[in-house]
């Protein structure tokens, strides 16, 4: 319990801003603090940073037409992932209001999931499409469940959790086959893998810059050109009247500059993380018994692992491994003073007994392999004595 060092194992749940990104940002508070939207050049000048951050955007998600003035218009900036789900689900409600379904998957993060139980209690017809124990996605029961009244279709590219990743093209492909629109909440996907919008059938998508190496309180929402719009946010005439309230330039300006780096060598980086990440599943189930990796294992991110250690609760593990400053989060929520699976790992039927005691890792570019090698060596004495606690209270 000696070395405090912070080891950051939790970049799914948010990333550190990356130095370039925080350098681009800075001029954007004390000096060039103008509104945009002013006539005068010392606003009106910040928008073409904002313009540039558009087009940086856009390169990394492969958004590539513009308009004919020459300018990328499909994607909006917003304030985080959240908004973007909530903005493409309740915009396309709104513009086919004759339809009034909507499809989700069952393991969909709650800036979509929860949407969807708020829908039901509004009288939207809602339905689920379920996922094996593998987390991959029923696409026959998928195909049973739309017809022609679905309204969107919402499915996310990758899981939060499991890090598994879904067919979206095809899921994409047969929504647009009964008329549906089709959205992909990419908030795990953009920064990690590639992404080209110009080849695709997606009509929305979400990320958000905070999982990227760029802040927290910045989004954005692509939406493909032509597809029909109805904004959410009412007022001004911000992001071409689709999303009002004054930019936040600053932040808006690093998830620019996180795209451009996110865009660099990612095929290197991704090689390089998913071997530290390999190696951290590898070197903890071989060493600690009772383990399970969750997932898809051929079908995910090459940045997650989230294991089981039976009959131990995450959060207790989760404690234990903050005294030796290792972060990561567990497959469990608080919910009315009790520990629940999430609703992901009860979605792919894992048993209580095991879901209980599941942790996500979640590896960035800054991770080294000394960091993984700690964690490495002192995971198996944690689980080791929480078992022996765990035993005691039972018997
Ligand atoms: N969607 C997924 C898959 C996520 O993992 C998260 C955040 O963890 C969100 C949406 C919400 O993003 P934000 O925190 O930017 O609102």
């Amino acid at each position: 319990m000696t070395d405090k060092k912070l080891i950051y194992l939790d970049n799914n749940a948010t990333t550190a801003v990356a130095p370039e990104v925080f350098e681009a940002m800075r001029p954007y508070f004390c000096e060039q603090y103008g509104n945009p939207g002013s006539i005068h050049a010392f606003g009106g000048s910040i928008m073409s940073k904002i313009e540039h951050a558009r087009a940086q955007v856009s390169a990394l998600i492969g958004a590539t037409r513009k308009d004919r003035h020459d300018k990328f218009t499909e994607v909006i900036f917003t304030s985080c992932g959240t908004e973007s789900d909530n903005t493409a689900i309740n915009s396309a409600l709104q513009v086919c209001h004759k339809k009034k379904k909507v499809i989700m998957s069952a393991v969909e993060h709650p800036a979509v999931f929860s949407l969807g139980k708020d829908l039901e209690k509004r009288g939207y017809p809602v339905s689920y499409v379920p996922v094996d124990s593998h987390g991959a996605l029923d696409m026959e029961r998928y195909e049973e469940m739309i017809d022609t009244e679905t309204a969107i279709v919402s499915i996310m590219w990758a899981n939060n959790e499991t890090g598994n990743i879904y067919p979206v093209e095809k899921c994409a492909e047969i929504a647009h086959r009964y008329g549906a629109l089709f959205h992909t909440d990419a908030v795990q996907t953009i920064g990690k893998i590639p992404c080209n919008m110009a080849d695709s059938q997606i009509d929305m998508l979400s990320l958000s810059g905070h999982k990227l190496h760029a802040p927290k309180g910045v989004g954005a929402l692509y939406l493909r050109r032509g597809v029909r719009f109805r904004p959410v946010q009412i007022g001004g005439h911000q992001e071409r009247g689709r999303r009002a309230g004054t930019e936040n330039v600053a932040s808006i300006i690093g998830l620019g500059k996180a795209a451009e780096l996110a865009m660099r060598s990612m095929e290197e980086k991704n090689t390089r993380i998913k071997a530290l990440r390999d190696r951290l599943e590898r070197g903890l189930c071989e060493n600690i018994p009772k383990t399970k990796v969750f997932g898809d294992i051929k079908n995910r991110l090459p940045n997650t692992t989230l294991i089981g250690f039976e009959s131990i609760e995450g959060e207790s593990i989760l404690m234990m491994m903050d005294c030796f400053g290792i972060c990561a989060s567990s497959g469990s929520a608080c919910t009315t003073g009790s520990l629940e699976p999430s609703h992901v790992l009860r979605a792919m039927g894992i048993p209580d007994a095991i879901a209980h005691g599941a942790i996500r890792f979640s590896l960035s570019v800054y991770n080294t392999q000394e960091e993984i090698d700690f964690v490495i060596k002192e995971m198996p004495a944690i689980i080791a004595h929480l078992r022996k606690i765990s035993e005691g209270i039972e018997h």
